[in-house]
């Protein structure tokens, strides 16, 4: 067992780094934990062009790890393992890798969320490389382009409409006829000449050699095989949070953290920043200035003790 830090966040993406910028900058002894794979979605992304102050975009892996060498400049130490368990029902709060067991007086969730995928090797292959499931991030690189977003709810339908500011057609693929989306989004999206939407049809293969270059699609009700031609592929087929250890913390249906004063959870002294936390937004930036809430609100309510 380590000496008890004053603040333990969990979780490297652009929450927790921030979060160790201003906790560490604040003088306070900050240990994060980035998990096997630091630098979170952002890792997965190529160019990032919608991140202030960086006139010619930066590469997401890169600006993952500007940020973590900003936070060691402060003081944060990091440890690259994934955290098993928590134990926050007393103070100091424990949290453990493995056998090891760390502690803290107060604890920053910065988990983040995961795209979830559809579970094709052809998928990994072409990750970032013509399929993504960030129109915001990425949707630029198909301007007159033709993409197909997978997904019935309002993210499908958002994102689409989004592509279809820079595609020249965008086709939604989705595998039932009764939509999750809003009446209002899919009226939208209903609306846009530029979208078409194909029901009831499941991905079964992503084609491509290179580059993509389609879909092969099975009729849900029929079994027919058809193929589509595009050149991008967004899924928009739900996100899921990494949430699942931290079994005291209040969550919504959707496995979401629940902020209940400012950015602090049910548990007075854990605090939860970024996509763990938001469905709504997802960004680099939001998820940035999260962090930096939650490191606020932690250094406050340690001085308040
Ligand atoms: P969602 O509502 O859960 O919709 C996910 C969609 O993906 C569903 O249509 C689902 O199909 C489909 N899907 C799931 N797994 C699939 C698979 N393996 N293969 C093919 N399709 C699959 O998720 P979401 O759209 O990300 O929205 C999440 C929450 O955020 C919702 O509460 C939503 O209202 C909210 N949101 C709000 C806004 C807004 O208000 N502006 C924007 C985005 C999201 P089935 O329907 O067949 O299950």
């Amino acid at each position: 067992m380590s000496e008890i830090k004053d603040l333990i966040i969990i979780g490297a993406g652009p929450a927790g780094y921030t979060a160790a910028i201003y906790a560490a900058r604040a003088d306070l002894s900050v240990l994060c934990f980035e998990g096997w794979q630091p630098g979170g979605q952002l890792t997965t992304t190529t160019t990032v062009e919608n991140f202030p102050g960086f006139e010619k975009g930066i590469d997401g892996k890169q600006l993952m790890q500007e940020m973590k060498k900003q936070a060691a400049v402060f003081g944060t130490e990091y440890i690259t393992r994934d955290i098993t368990k928590v134990d926050f029902s007393r103070r100091p709060f424990r949290v453990f890798e493995g056998e090891n067991e760390y502690q803290a007086k107060t604890v920053i969730i910065a988990t983040g969320a995961k795209p979830r995928k559809l579970g094709l090797e052809s998928e990994e292959r072409f990750w970032a490389k013509g399929v993504s499931a960030c129109a915001t991030c990425d949707g630029f690189f198909f301007r007159d382009k033709t993409v197909a977003v997978i997904g019935g709810g309002d993210s499908a339908m958002e994102e689409a409409d989004l592509l279809s500011k820079f595609a020249k057609k965008v086709y939604i693929v989705h595998r039932r006829e009764e939509f999750r989306a809003s009446r209002i989004m899919l009226d939208r999206v209903r609306d846009n000449s530029k979208i078409a939407i194909l029901i009831s049809k499941a991905v079964d293969e992503i084609l491509g050699d290179q580059k993509v270059t389609g879909l092969r699609l099975r009729d849900i009700q029929s079994g027919k095989i058809s193929e589509l031609a595009v050149d991008g592929i967004f899924l928009a087929i739900g996100h899921v949070p990494a949430t699942g250890i931290f079994k005291s913390i209040e969550k919504d249906d959707l496995g979401y953290i629940i902020h209940k004063q400012n950015t602090m959870t049910n548990v007075a002294g854990v605090f939860a920043a970024g996509d763990c936390v938001d469905h709504r937004y997802r960004q680099a930036i939001t998820a940035a200035g999260m962090g930096c809430q939650a490191a606020i609100d932690a250094e406050r309510w340690l001085a308040g003790q």
